[in-house]
C-alpha cells in the first residue's frame, strides 16, 4: 500500500511500540495480527518482535471459519486489525506463555491432517539459527530485493522477512490482486530490480509459460528459492531456459523446524544426474535429519534434530508428546515425510499420509502420478484416494492435459507398468489444478470438482 525507507520503517516501528505499550501486557503474551501485506502487517510483527509479544499472523485470505478456530485456540486479549485500522483489547484473556530464556518471536496456524489448525510455536534461538544459515549457505546479494509470494501466515514469507531485515535490503510486498495479475506481478519486479525470487514451485509453474517472464524482460532476477512442495525438474528446465544466468534453491523443511532444513542448489550437472526426482539439499549445519524405521530401499521416516525445532505447538500437549521429543539435548520432531539420502543429499519420498492401501493392497500415490506424468501429453498428475469414513473406496487421478486424452487408453498404457489395483478408478483432465492460499494443490478443491461432476 505504501513504500517505506529505513528511517520511515524505523519511525513507524517505534510508535507502534510506543501504542502496543500502552495495552501493559505482560511479557510473552501472544499478539494476533489480521491483515493482507499492508506495510503495517510488517510494522505491527517487527514491533511484537522487539517488545517480546509473540506474533501470530493471520492473512485475511483464510476462511472465516479457520479465522476463528485459531482466536479461539489462542484466546489472546489483544487483536491488531490491520484491515479496520484499530486494535481490539479485552483485558479477561491476559495471560502468558513466555520462556524466558528463549522467547517465542511467532506463533503460525498450519492445518493438521484433522483440519484443526495447529500454532507452531518458533523462539529466538530458532530464528537467529535460521538467519545465520541465510546469511551463509544461500549465497544471496548483501543488497537483496526480495519478491514476497506467500502470506505473513505461511512460514515461507519467513524467509524474506529475515532476509531484508538481516541484509538490510527491501522487500517487495504484493496483494493477492496482484498475484493473480500475471503482467503486473512482471511489472513490479521490473520497478523494484527484485533479485530474489521466493514462492512454491506451483506458484512459478504458471508463470513460466508467459513470453514476458524472461531474462530479457525482468534482467535483475538472478536467484530463484523454492520450498514448500516437490519442485519437479520440468520447472527448473523452464526456469534454466527462461532465464540461463540464474541459480534455483530447492529446500526442504517443515514449519515445525523453522521455514526449512536442507538446502542445494539446482545445477545443469544436478538436473541431469538426478533427472528423476530432484534432491531436497544438504542438512543445515547443526542439526540432524535421521531416518527412522528404515526400509529395504533405504528410505525412512524423517526426524529432524537441532536448534531449528520448535518447542511444540501451542497448547496441544497431547499432540507435542507423540511428535515431539527430547534428543541428544536438542529438539527433535517427527515429520511424517518419507525420505532417503544419496552422495549426502536428502531426497523426498512422499509423505505418510501419501502411504495408502486400498482393497489390502499398499500403494504410493505418487508412483501413480509419476507413471502418468511419463506420459509427454500430461503436464502434471496428482492421485487422490476418495475415502468413505477412514477406509479408501478407490483413487481419482487429476491431470492437467492440453490435449483431449482418451482415458481408457490412458488407463491401458499405464497399466502395462503398474499393478491394476494402483490403475485409478478415474482420470480427471483439467486445465490447471486448483492451489490454496498458500500456493500448494488443493486437494479438497479436486476432490469437490469431482464429487459436482
Ligand atoms: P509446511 O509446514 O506448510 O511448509 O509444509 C511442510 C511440508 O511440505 C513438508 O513436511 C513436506 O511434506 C512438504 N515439502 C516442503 N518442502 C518440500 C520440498 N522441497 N520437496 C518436497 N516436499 C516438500
Amino acid at each position: 500500500n505504501k513504500d517505506l525507507t529505513w528511517n520511515e520503517f524505523k519511525s513507524e516501528v517505534e510508535l507502534f511500540k510506543e501504542k502496543l505499550l500502552k495495552y501493559n501486557l505482560p511479557k510473552g503474551h501472544p499478539v494476533i495480527i489480521y491483515g493482507h501485506k499492508e506495510v503495517e502487517f510488517i510494522v505491527s510483527m517487527v514491533a511484537c518482535m522487539s517488545l517480546g509479544y509473540p506474533y501470530i499472523p493471520i492473512d485475511t485470505i483464510y476462511p472465516k471459519e479457520r479465522v476463528d478456530k485459531i482466536f479461539g485456540i489462542v484466546k489472546s486479549s489483544i487483536i491488531i486489525d490491520i484491515i479496520e485500522n484499530k486494535i481490539d483489547f479485552d483485558e479477561k484473556n491476559l495471560s502468558t506463555t513466555y520462556f524466558l530464556n528463549d522467547p517465542i518471536i511467532y506463533i503460525i496456524f498450519t492445518s493438521g491432517s484433522t483440519g484443526e489448525p495447529k500454532g507452531v510455536q518458533i523462539t529466538q534461538n530458532s530464528i537467529l539459527d535460521f538467519q545465520n544459515w541465510l546469511n551463509n549457505d544461500f549465497g544471496l546479494p548483501q543488497n537483496s530485493v526480495f519478491m514476497n509470494q506467500a502470506p505473513f501466515s505461511f512460514d515461507l514469507s519467513v524467509y524474506e522477512l529475515v532476509g531484508f531485515l538481516s541484509f538490510g535490503g527491501t522487500i517487495v510486498l504484493n496483494s493477492k490482486d496482484t498475484i493473480e495479475n500475471h503482467l503486473e506481478y512482471f511489472e513490479r519486479l521490473k520497478k523494484y530490480a527484485c533479485n530474489v525470487w521466493v514462492s512454491t514451485p506451483s506458484f512459478i509453474s504458471k508463470l513460466l509459460l508467459s513470453s514476458e517472464f524472461v531474462e530479457d524482460n525482468i534482467k535483475s532476477l538472478k536467484t530463484f528459492l523454492f520450498c514448500g512442495e516437490v519442485l519437479p525438474s520440468t520447472t527448473v528446465k523452464r526456469i534454466k531456459n527462461n532465464f540461463p544466468n540464474s541459480k534455483v534453491l530447492n529446500t526442504y523443511g517443515p514449519t515445525e523446524a523453522t521455514v526449512a532444513t536442507t538446502i542445494v542448489e539446482i545445477t545443469p550437472e544436478i538436473l541431469e544426474k538426478y533427472s528423476k526426482s530432484l534432491p531436497v539439499g544438504y542438512v543445515k549445519p547443526g542439526t540432524v535429519i535421521n531416518l527412522l524405521d528404515i526400509d529395504s530401499e533405504n528410505i525412512g521416516e524423517m526426524e529432524i534434530v537441532g536448534d531449528n525445532v520448535s518447542i511444540g505447538y501451542f497448547n496441544n500437549e497431547e499432540l507435542n508428546k507423540q511428535k515431539f521429543e527430547k534428543k541428544y539435548e536438542k529438539r527433535s520432531f517427527r515429520t511424517g515425510d518419507f525420505g532417503y539420502f544419496e552422495d549426502n543429499l536428502l531426497f523426498f519420498a512422499n509423505r505418510k499420509d501419501e502411504l495408502i492401501k486400498l482393497h489390502g493392497f499398499r500403494i504410493e500415490l505418487g508412483e501413480i502420478d509419476k507413471e502418468l506424468t511419463n506420459n509427454k501429453f500430461i503436464e502434471e498428475a496428482i492421485t487422490i484416494p476418495l475415502k468413505r469414513g477412514n477406509e479408501v473406496v478407490k483413487l481419482i487421478s487429476f491431470i492437467v492435459s492440453k490435449n483431449d486424452l482418451d482415458i481408457e487408453k490412458l488407463k491401458k498404457d499405464i497399466s502395462k507398468n503398474l499393478p491394476y489395483y494402483m490403475v485409478p478408478s478415474d482420470i480427471i483432465i483439467l486445465d490447471e489444478f486448483s492451489y490454496n492460499a498458500n500456493h500448494k494443490i488443493d486437494k479438497n478443491e479436486l476432490i469437490n470438482i469431482y464429487k459436482n461432476m
